[in-house]
């Protein structure tokens, strides 16, 4: 059969973009938001509160604090984890800036490690070499929605002393071993924002059991919850800690962290059907794989259920790209015929690695004539190319798929049988 990148027929003229649609909003978000709105309480806390009890019994954690985007999330779970000026955090290079990023505002550098070609998620393997005396956290990402491999994990940072932060931006509802991502270390901390699968605007939220990480989560960015009187609060202190209370009414990270309740409004909705919404997701995407089980060259990213683990709400989907089943064939060339048979969403996947961006090898945040990575007496711990094999091969060995949210399997085998097509077609694609 000859393929459209060869001048043959296309297979989809159009795509039915209804299959894409996320996230489902119906009348009663509407209501919700537009309710804030009206009653000019976007900048209170009674309902994100509300959001926050429904989501932390959901999820099955003490307790959950909202934030206005997952990146303050993030900073403010390390500093809660005693991140600080001359400090390390370990964090897997491939993954979203955010991920990491943060550790340079607080005067600390980033030691990074790499990812196996199956997970896409942190190699347990290489940790435990980059610990040193001043490493104080391991930021684990369950990426694209695979929970990362925390039965190797947990036990290293334990043995060490070290706090696990788990960015769950990806894996909102994924499971491990029957247990819910983003639970599982000290603190996870995570985007809410628009593109994710959990998504309700810009907004972020943060899970802990111990107290003590949650209320310094909150005096880092939650002036509000420090016992100051506020035209939009009641009187509201989450302080308990003697040493922590006395900071009332300035946040020591100097910023604001709090969720717009337009967003905690449309959370406390979605969150009722989230659970069944993914469900879909996971019976699609696995539909999908299935029907492709048999072919050489690209293989799914996914867990095993049998396990009590799942991809939740399935994220950014990847496939495992192996060019030698190809004939060496590139992931860009694949991607490119797929792209002609009429599929926009499919291209080399993955996050460029982060330990070669200049941002952690060279910027210069504090205006102190030397790189940050390394100004507060860090010890040097950059890596040049060629370092992280795995993460620097991310767009060869991974080909982003398209992420049905609805399950109508005639639809997705025929997106399906375009994969096929290409594969077993795929000496007919020019290299170039
Ligand atoms: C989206 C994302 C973030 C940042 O969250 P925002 O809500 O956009 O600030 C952090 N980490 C990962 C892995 C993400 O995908």
């Amino acid at each position: 059969m000859k393929l459209a990148i060869n001048g043959g027929k296309r297979s989809f003229d159009s795509e039915p973009e209804s299959m894409f649609h996320w996230p489902i909003v119906t009348q009663e978000d509407i209501d919700a938001v537009i309710d804030v709105v009206k009653s000019g309480t976007m900048s209170g806390t009674v309902i994100t509160k509300q959001f926050e009890k429904e989501f932390a019994a959901w999820i099955g954690s003490e307790y959950a604090l909202g934030f206005c985007n997952g990146t303050s999330s993030i900073e403010a779970a390390m500093w809660a984890c005693g991140v600080g000026a001359g400090d390390e955090i370990i964090c897997p290079s491939m993954t979203y800036w955010a991920s990491a990023a943060q550790a340079l505002k607080l005067g600390a550098t980033v030691n990074f490690c790499d990812i196996t070609p199956d997970t896409l998620t942190i190699d347990p393997k290489d940790i435990e070499h980059r610990i040193g005396p001043r490493t104080k956290a391991i930021v684990v990402v369950n990426y694209a929605g695979h929970p990362a491999d925390f039965d190797s994990i947990v036990p290293i940072a334990k043995k060490h002393g070290i706090k696990i932060i788990e960015d769950n931006s990806h894996a909102q509802g994924s499971l491990y071993k029957g247990k819910f991502t983003g639970t599982i270390g000290d603190i996870g901390a995570m985007s809410l924002m628009a593109g994710k699968s959990f998504a309700i605007g810009e907004a972020g939220i943060i899970l802990t059991n111990d107290r003590e990480l949650f209320e310094r989560a909150v005096l880092y960015g939650h002036y509000e919850r420090t016992g100051v009187p506020s035209r939009f609060n009641p009187v509201d202190n989450e302080l308990s800690y003697p040493e922590l209370a006395h900071f009332k009414g300035i946040p020591i990270g100097g910023m604001k962290g709090r969720m717009n309740q337009t967003c905690s409004a449309m959370g406390r909705v979605q969150l009722k059907y989230y659970p069944d919404r993914i469900k879909v997701i996971q019976e699609s995407m696995n539909y999908f794989w299935d029907c492709l089980a048999d072919l050489p060259g690209l293989h799914p990213h996914r867990v095993d259920m049998n396990e009590g683990s799942t991809m939740g709400g399935w994220y950014y989907p990847q496939g495992l790209y192996r060019r030698n089943e190809l004939r060496g064939l590139s992931s860009d060339r694949f991607s490119k015929a797929v792209n002609a048979e009429g599929i926009k969403w499919c291209f080399p996947g993955g996050n460029s690695p982060l330990h070669i961006h200049p941002f952690f090898n060279e910027s210069d945040l504090f205006h102190m004539g030397k790189p940050t990575a390394i100004a507060f007496g860090q010890r040097d711990v950059r890596q040049k190319a060629g370092s992280l094999p795995v993460s620097e091969s991310i767009h060869e060995i991974t080909v982003a798929v398209p992420w049905f949210k609805h399950l109508e399997k005639n639809v997705i085998r025929s997106y399906a049988d375009v994969f096929r097509k290409v594969i077993e077609n795929a000496d007919q694609i020019p290299s170039k």
